[in-house]
Parts: structure tokens; C-alpha cells; sequence
């Protein structure tokens, strides 16, 4: 079967010309060793099926991230048998940068000349036989989203495949051209295949290629002793790089006429950029997004709309959607609307099956309904809320709002002593802190590396979720607190400030280093496709369903066990759990959390908080699952509260069991959010930090929790403590600043 192969900067539309082209036969996995993803699919349209491999995004074929060696070594030395180049003609000059390196192999290529149904709105032109005549290459004008000339692709594509091509390259009309041949025919000497790739590699002095052929580096040093250019000097990459834009610029993207200024897109995203990346509004209206965002997720009080709602309410009284479409305190938002609906199914499915198990031994019943279901229901009813805050997340990431962001937010950053490219890691952080912590490979310096991936862990999670959402419900229903969305909103505001105050600190102390400069082309405005978007959210239900039945259904088992049985292998009824072999490692360990506000100062029950921030070490889905499956049995056995499961109720339960303060239990939330992650990011941090500061990275984590836990429940429940902390924050600060000021000194 042949083999094509579909390279092209990151957000030129590979993915989408992808799954057109091979439909349901795709088949996603990972390139071996490294955390890239590698996409394969069959394309079956003519007779003979051709194999498509999507690589990685790239902007170059340099050995400097894992995407673009991936994607070099593919080329290089599996047998492609052709190259489509896709090129996003909104952004010509960029995407042709990697073409001009792509033609230099000795491999068949064609352009897909992609967005030109974009491209010809705006009334913009493009010459593409001169364009195809200069570059050598055929090309063929696509739309991967309207999926426009697709096919017509394919049979250039497959024609092209049919014969053998010689690299060819733009240094013939440079002062690097003799250079190039005198490699070349050194290359060629020694029987290297694409010759013409590796000599222009070995003249940016590439690490690999210097690596693989050592004895051909002395060639490439003897020239650039003699040479030099007088804006680069004798550092041949820049020069190589340099040149290949030259060329672009005065041959190839002059082939391009602007549409009229009335219809142009970038025009359009100019006038929208004026506002949301204005030097004023722009980050106000970050802000304000975000809280939208919280808001339509978590708010029963949809719009503040509650006080026009009451008058007009008696008329809704007693119908089947009171509770579900609003309560009390007004209108729902969305993600409590559908968190409601999810709740009343399980709940139904709860009651079944204690119906069912109603005739058998008490232990079999408890374990089923309390341990498993109570667990696992707390749970997977926060699913509706992530899905929602994730939809939301993805809209303004497909829309090419959040590069927006990162450059707006560089500036700030960088008196943080951080680059703008450390913004998309954190904004990740927000879903799930494994891939995020593997989006830092983005960044060049490798103390800023660790720096971001410690704390990453405080942009709270989706995982994170139930706890806020748990406890902020649980706080609503003892205070006159009626906004959940303000309590979620300001935790997730707490995580963002340790982050940065953690920054601060390491950059100034243990982790200083230079910022390398922030480079980014911002992308047009895109509306976000609907069918991309249910492809993301469907990804991550499955992920979090998968984890629901799998981790934390075990781990609610364990800790429904552990509770149940005391050491000496005792059977405990609910009411006796607190002589169970947890309860006893929680009480032994309670005591390190009285400063916290959930240790020594709780009656009866208060060993639980402590054993469910144990459990989320392994997940932290585990938490909230471990309130469910504990404050059940515990409902039980008291009178004043109703024995269900579900999330709220459990923490309400819970409340009234260890008489627990609201700032024990903001003190909580903070913890949960801000110590030790899961395991599986614990060990991405691992992989991914410097050696040797894995164990710093790990006492990092709990001493911030620790301390900035401590101080919301101080400062809550006794105001004054907040002097005691600013002296102590100002004492940090001056030392900090004598000692930089003592080694500049040493220095100089
Ligand atoms: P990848 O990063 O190269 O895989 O790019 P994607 O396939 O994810 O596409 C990036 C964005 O460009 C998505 O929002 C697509 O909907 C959009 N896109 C891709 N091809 C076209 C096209 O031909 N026309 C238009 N208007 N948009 C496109
Ligand atoms: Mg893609």
C-alpha cells in the first residue's frame, strides 16, 4: 500500500483535511517514546488504498521540539512515497517557510493550498501557476473544511507518487550556493540518501547532523571562518533561516494580491483584536469572560436575576421544573440544569437498587449502595459542570481568543519572570494538569519548565471540580452565601495568585534564569466548528466516565472496606466506623490539620476530610467520591439529615457530623486544590521537571498548600491574623531582596 504523509504548521487544517480524507478508519495512538500523537488512516476513494499518516504540526525540520524530530525522522527514513504539504494561504509566508525545507528531500510533493474558501471571500488572489512554477512544485487549491477539491488532491498526489523526484533547493541564487554543492557531493560521497536535506542541515550546523556525521562538520568550519555576513555574522543558522524568508518574500508571496480592505479577514480580526487585546480593556475583559464562563456553569442565580424572579414566581409554584429550572434563589444556569438532571437519575437508580437489595445481609447493601454508588454517582454528577466549563474553555481556544491572551498577559508575565508562551500550560492546567505539563515543552528555558509545571497543579482541574463545587454547596446552605459561582470563581482566583506569588519567588530565588523573547504569529479569528468541539467534549466524557468506573470505583471500594473493618478484622455496622482501621490513620494524622481548620477542632466524623484528602492523591475525583460513600453511612445514623447520596447532601451531612467552620471548609477546598496532585500528574511532573528537583518539586507542593491553606482559614475566622501574614510576606520580600542585592555585589 502507499504511503502519503500530511505535514504543515500547527492550525493549518491537517486535521481536518485528515479525517475527510480517511473518515472512520482513523486510528489515533503514540509515536513510541515520546507524548506525540500520531494519527493513521486509510483513504479508500480510487482502487488503490493509500495509507495517510497525519505528523505533527511543525513549523520547521530543526531538533528542537519533539514534534518537529518526529515528523524529520518520519520523512526522512520511512519510505513516504508522498509528501502533501498543506499550506494555509492566510498565512503564506510562515507556512512556506517549512515547504522551502520540505523540498530539499528527494521525496514526491504536492501543495494543498488550503482556506481558500476564506482566502476568496475576501476577494483576495493568488497566482498559482507562477507560484507552482517558482517553487517547482504542483499545487492543487483545497478547502479542507468544505472538503472543495479534495479528490482532485488525491490523483495529483497519486500521479506524483508514480516517479522519483530530486530535491531541489532556493540557496542556487545565494553566496551559500557553493557551500551547498561542495556538502551536497560530500553527502553523496558517502552514500547518504537526500543528500541535498543533510548538507543544508550540516550548514545550520544541526544538532543531530553534526551528531550523526562528525567527520563532515570540518567542511561547514572552514567556510564559516572565512565568512560573514554582515547581519548575522557567521552563525549559519540565522543566515540559513534568513535567507529562505528572503526568498519567500521577494519570489513567492508577491504572487499574492489583498482582497479589499471591506471584507478582508485579517481586517476583521484587526478590528476585533482593537478591543479584546486593547492595552486598557484587555484584561478586564479577560476577567470578565472567565467569570461568564463560572457563571453560566455554576450559578443558581442565573444573571442575578433572582429579586425580578421572586415577584413573579408564585405563578410557577408546584410545577415539575421547580427545583430543577430554579429554586429559591432564582434561575439556574445551564450546568446546573443539566448537573440537576444527572442527579435525579441517579438518584432514581439509587433507590432501585436498595430496593433490590433490600432482603439481603446489611454489609452486601451498604457496600452496594453506599460504598460503590454513593461513591461513584457523587461523582459522575459533576460530569455535566466540566463538560461545560470544558466546552466553554475549547470555544475560546478554537476561536484563537486565548493566543490573544498569552500575548496580552506577556508583558505581566515577564515582570513575573515568566514568558507569555508559559500562559497556554496554565490556561491547560485548568482541564487536566497532565497534558499541561506536557504543553511546557513549548518553553526554551528549562528552570522556566519547572517552574510552570509546579504550578501548574494550582490552575484547578477538572478533576478538581466537585470538591468546589461539593463545599461551595455545602457553604450555601450554612451561611446566607446564595452565588455558587462567586465561591468556584474566587477559589480558582486563590489558585491563580499562589501560582503567581510561587513564580515570584522561585524566579527571584532557586530558579532564576533569562526569559527568551516571545515570538508568536497570532492566528485570524476562527468560529469554532461545531463538529471539532463535540469531538474534544467527547473525548474528555469518555476519559472521565472510563475514570469513574475504573480508579475511583476501586478506590471507593478500599476506603468502604477500610471503614468497615477494624484492625483486628472486625465487621463495623455505620455507626461503629469510627473505629475502623482509616478512621484511626485519619485521627492519628488529624492533629497536622488543626491549623488548617479540619483537624483536632472537629467533633466526631472529622477524620473524614483528612482521609478523603488522603484518597485524592490517587485521584482527586476520589475526595468528593469518599464524602459520598462516608457522610451516607454517616446520614444514617443521625436523624436531622435525609439519606441519599449525591454531592451536596453528602457535604451538608458531613457539616453537620464534625460541626466544621466555613473557613475549614474554604481551608479544605484550598488544600485540595493547591497540594500534591494526582498520581498520574505527580508522575508527568517527574518526567517532564530538571533532575534532581523532583523531590524539591514534591515538598513544594505540600509546604504551599499547607501555608496558604492555613492563612484563609486564619484570616477567615479571625481577621486580625492578616496583619500577622502581611508582616511576614514583607519580612520574605526584603529578604529576598538583600540577598539578590549581596550576589549582585559578589558578582560584580
Ligand atoms: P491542524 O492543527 O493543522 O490539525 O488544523 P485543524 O484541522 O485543527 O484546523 C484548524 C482550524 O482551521 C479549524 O478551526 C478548522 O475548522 C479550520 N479550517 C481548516 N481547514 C479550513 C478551510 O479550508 N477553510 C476554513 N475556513 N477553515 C478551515
Ligand atoms: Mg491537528
Amino acid at each position: 500500500m502507499k504511503n502519503f504523509v500530511l505535514a504543515g504548521n500547527p492550525n493549518c487544517g491537517k486535521t481536518t483535511l485528515f479525517n475527510s480524507l480517511t473518515g472512520s478508519t482513523a486510528y489515533v495512538g503514540n509515536w513510541p517514546g515520546v507524548t506525540v500523537d500520531k494519527k493513521e488512516g486509510i483513504y479508500k476513494k480510487f482502487d488503490e488504498p493509500i495509507n495517510i499518516m497525519d505528523l505533527p504540526g511543525i513549523y520547521s525540520l530543526s531538533p528542537y521540539t519533539p514534534e518537529e524530530v518526529v515528523a524529520r525522522n518520519y520523512i526522512i527514513n520511512e519510505n513516504v512515497d508522498c509528501i502533501i504539504n498543506i499550506v494555509d494561504v492566510t498565512n503564506l509566508e510562515r507556512n512556506l517557510y517549512l515547504t522551502t525545507q520540505l523540498m530539499e528531500i528527494d521525496v514526491p510533493i504536492v501543495i494543498a493550498l488550503n482556506m481558500m474558501d476564506v482566502f476568496r471571500k475576501n476577494g483576495s488572489d493568488i497566482n498559482i501557476d507562477k507560484l507552482s512554477q517558482r517553487i517547482g512544485l504542483p499545487i492543487v487549491e483545497i478547502s479542507a473544511l468544505k472538503e472543495e477539491n479534495i479528490d482532485e488532491l488525491m490523483k495529483v498526489a497519486i500521479e506524483e507518487s508514480k516517479h522519483d523526484r530530486k530535491g531541489v533547493t532556493i540557496f542556487q541564487g545565494t553566496n551559500l550556493r557553493h557551500l551547498v554543492k561542495d556538502c551536497t557531493t560530500a553527502f553523496k560521497g558517502i552514500g547518504v540518501a537526500n543528500p541535498l536535506f543533510h548538507a543544508i542541515k550540516l550548514i545550520e550546523l544541526d544538532e543531530l547532523e553534526t551528531k550523526d556525521h562528525p567527520q563532515l562538520v570540518g567542511i561547514v568550519k572552514a567556510f564559516k571562518e572565512t565568512y560573514s555576513d554582515e547581519t548575522f555574522g557567521n552563525d549559519l543558522e540565522a543566515v540559513v533561516a534568513d535567507s529562505r524568508y528572503k526568498y519567500i518574500t521577494e519570489n513567492l508571496s508577491v504572487l499574492k494580491q489583498s482582497g479589499n480592505s471591506i471584507v478582508n479577514k485579517d481586517n476583521k480580526s484587526d478590528r476585533i483584536d482593537n478591543v479584546l487585546t486593547n492595552k486598557w480593556a484587555g484584561i478586564p475583559i479577560f476577567l470578565l469572560i472567565m467569570f461568564l464562563i463560572f457563571h453560566l456553569t455554576f450559578s443558581t442565580n442565573f444573571l442575578f436575576l433572582g429579586g425580578l424572579f421572586k415577584n413573579v414566581k408564585p405563578s410557577f409554584e408546584g410545577s415539575a421544573f421547580e427545583g430543577l429550572l430554579w429554586t429559591s434563589d432564582g434561575i439556574n444556569s445551564i450546568g446546573v440544569i443539566f448537573t440537576n438532571l444527572v442527579t435525579s437519575i441517579t438518584n432514581l437508580l439509587s433507590d432501585l437498587v436498595s430496593e433490590a437489595f433490600s432482603s439481603s445481609p446489611s454489609w452486601v447493601s451498604g457496600l452496594v449502595v453506599n460504598g460503590i454508588l454513593g461513591g461513584v454517582f457523587s461523582v459522575l454528577s459533576f460530569l455535566p459542570q466540566i463538560l461545560c466549563l470544558f466546552l466553554l474553555f475549547s470555544i475560546l481556544e478554537d476561536s484563537g481568543y486565548m493566543s490573544r491572551i498569552a500575548f496580552i498577559l506577556d508583558k505581566i508575565f515577564r515582570k513575573f519572570g515568566l514568558s507569555g508562551r508559559a500562559f497556554m500550560p496554565m490556561i491547560m492546567g485548568f482541564g487536566c494538569s497532565v497534558p499541561a505539563m506536557i504543553n511546557t515543552r513549548t518553553l526554551a528555558d528549562e528552570k522556566e519548565r519547572t517552574v510552570t509545571i509546579r504550578v501548574i497543579p494550582f490552575f484547578s482541574c477538572g478533576a478538581k471540580l466537585p470538591i468546589l463545587t461539593a463545599i461551595a454547596g455545602g457553604i450555601m446552605s450554612i451561611t446566607n452565601i446564595k452565588n455558587a459561582d462567586i465561591i468556584t470563581y474566587s477559589m480558582y482566583i486563590i489558585g491563580v495568585i499562589t501560582a503567581i506569588v510561587s513564580v515570584l519567588l522561585m524566579r527571584n530565588t532557586t530558579m532564576k534564569g533569562d526569559i527568551p523573547p516571545f515570538i508568536m504569529e497570532l492566528p485570524s479569528y476562527h468560529i469554532p466548528q461545531f463538529k471539532s468541539l463535540m469531538i474534544h467534549l467527547w473525548d474528555k466524557a469518555k476519559h472521565f466516565i472510563k475514570k469513574a468506573f475504573s480508579v475511583i470505583l476501586a478506590s471507593t471500594i478500599i476506603v468502604w472496606v477500610l471503614t468497615h473493618f477494624s484492625f483486628d478484622y472486625q465487621f463495623l455496622s455505620d455507626q461503629n466506623m469510627d473505629q475502623s482501621i482509616l478512621a484511626s490513620i485519619g485521627k492519628l494524622l488529624q492533629p497536622l490539620f488543626t491549623p488548617l481548620g479540619f483537624g483536632s477542632q472537629l467533633s466526631s466524623y472529622g477524620w473524614v476530610f483528612v482521609v478523603a484528602a488522603i484518597t485524592g492523591l490517587i485521584a482527586k475525583e476520589n475526595v468528593v467520591a469518599t464524602f459520598g460513600s462516608l457522610a451516607a453511612c454517616i446520614a444514617g445514623t443521625m436523624i436531622d439529615v435525609e439519606a441519599t447520596g449525591g454531592d451536596v447532601i453528602a457535604v451538608k451531612a458531613m457539616i453537620s457530623a464534625t460541626n466544621i467552620s466555613v473557613g475549614g471548609l474554604l481551608a479544605f477546598i484550598v488544600f485540595n486544590m493547591t497540594t500534591i496532585p494526582c498520581i498520574a500528574s505527580v508522575a508527568t511532573a517527574k518526567a517532564e521537571t530538571l533532575k534532581g528537583k523532583f523531590k524539591w518539586t514534591l515538598l513544594f507542593w505540600l509546604i504551599t498548600s499547607y501555608i496558604v491553606s492555613s492563612m484563609v482559614y486564619l484570616i477567615y475566622e479571625f481577621h486580625f491574623t492578616i496583619l500577622i501574614f502581611e508582616a511576614i510576606i514583607a519580612l520574605i520580600v526584603i529578604a529576598i531582596i538583600i540577598h539578590n542585592k549581596k550576589e549582585k555585589e559578589k558578582i560584580k
